[in-house]
């Protein structure tokens, strides 16, 4: 789960990660009203958005007044920002973060990331700030360092000495920078993050090291024991079918294709997307509605594929172990009926009760196709689809 900058900077406040003052405003006056409370000289008018890459986009301005500030507030609300993290859609800018400028001396990258091959927390870190890591890792590699984290031990001062050596953090502000890696350190692990970015770190005129940028991800499957984090969560930046369908205990995620999918289990939901591109096709999701789903999920999920209006076709796949065919069959038609469907429908069923399904399927009257294998059924979605 993501959350938006303000609220990361809120949290690492609480682990003593220093952060410039800031306030949170949802309109232009309170924008405004931020502004003359942070009583700065300069403020920096910062959107509020699920994605980085904001500054090069538009999102990030400095104002030298109340206003500068007002101006700037009124040009970034409402606007869609279009970073290189959006998608060519672009997101609506709804939230400002309105806070004090910084005198910014030099720019660091510090990140905090779970490694899968070593199973371990890393710290990486580069003198190469404000830019996109990506393009340092692909163009001057040797300018990142990387300090693997023992989880029984935490992140030492020893390998956070190191790395601040290795990036050259003037030798006076080593101690403060230590102290800002433990922080976030703690933080991530606390809270259970999956990402914890500061882009950039910055040493400043007056001698601090701060996080100007803080972004902080969080493990959904640790929500459950993560109620102040959870309550972070903004719906508006969430794709509206994923919210739906986790209202249903649906795993759904959005794709780009055409070819809705709805299979049982994660593996089959895995191997039907794969064959559906093996024969050329694109899926539009990845569905899995579970082991035991009822008719009424079913149903639930066939509406959220159908509302997707990239959606040329549908490719029903289960395997009815746990879950039986004839509920399948009963959820699809069921769905069918109630949101007329108009696109075709390709289904191979299999499995427990399969005669059972595949006599509901045919007794109503739907134009369903029947798959005889899942290759099949991929074949003829594909065709089908164009
Ligand atoms: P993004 O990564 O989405 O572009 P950042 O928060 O990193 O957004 O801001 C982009 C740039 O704007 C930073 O690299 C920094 O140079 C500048 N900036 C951001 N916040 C401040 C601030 N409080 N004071 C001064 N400059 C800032
Ligand atoms: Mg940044």
């Amino acid at each position: 789960m993501n959350i938006h900058e303000y609220q990361g900077k809120e949290i690492l406040r609480q682990y003593g990660v220093t952060v410039p003052n800031g306030k949170v405003a949802f309109t232009v006056d309170e924008a405004v009203e931020a502004a003359k409370k942070l009583g700065t000289k300069v403020c920096v008018v910062k959107a509020q958005i699920h994605a980085g890459g904001r500054g090069k986009a538009g999102g990030v301005k400095v104002a030298k007044n109340v206003d500068e500030v007002r101006t700037y507030a009124n040009e970034i609300l409402g606007k869609t920002l279009i970073t290189h993290q959006t998608g060519p859609e672009g997101k609506e800018v709804k939230r400002l973060l309105i806070e004090e400028g910084c005198d910014i001396k030099k720019e660091y990258y510090i990140g905090l990331v779970l490694d899968r091959a070593t199973s371990r927390v890393v710290l990486m870190a580069s003198e190469e700030g404000g830019t996109e890591i990506e393009e340092v890792a692909e163009q001057t590699p040797e300018k990142i360092f990387k300090e693997v984290i023992d989880p029984v031990v935490g992140l030492t001062p020893f390998q956070a000495r190191r790395i601040a050596f290795h990036i050259n953090i003037p030798k006076e502000l080593i101690g403060k920078t230590v102290k800002f890696m433990l922080g976030l350190y703690t933080a991530f692990v606390e809270k259970d993050c999956s990402i914890a970015e500061i882009n950039p770190l910055v040493v400043t005129g007056d001698g601090n090291v701060m996080a100007l940028d803080a972004k902080l991800n969080f493990d959904a499957n640790a929500l459950y024991r993560q109620k102040d984090i959870l309550a972070f969560r903004d719906l508006d930046e969430e794709d509206p079918k994923e919210i739906e369908a986790s209202k249903y205990d649906l795993s759904y995620i959005s794709l780009n294709g055409n070819i809705g999918c709805m299979v049982n289990g994660a593996g089959l939901a895995m191997a039907t997307m794969d064959i559906i591109k093996y024969y050329g096709g694109d899926p539009a999701n990845f569905l899995d509605v579970g082991g035991g789903a009822t008719a009424e999920k079913v149903t639930e999920a066939f509406k959220i594929i159908l509302s997707d209006q990239n959606v040329k076709g549908i490719f029903v796949n289960i395997f009815g172990g746990i879950m039986k065919c004839d509920i399948i069959a009963t959820g699809v038609v069921e769905a069918a009926k109630q949101v007329e469907l108009k696109v075709p429908l390709v289904v191979r069923l299999e499995g427990t009760n399969v005669d059972l399904g595949k006599n509901i399927l045919q007794e109503s009257g739907l134009n369903i196709i029947a798959a005889e294998s899942m290759a099949d059924g991929a074949q003829k979605i594909v065709e089908l689809v164009g």
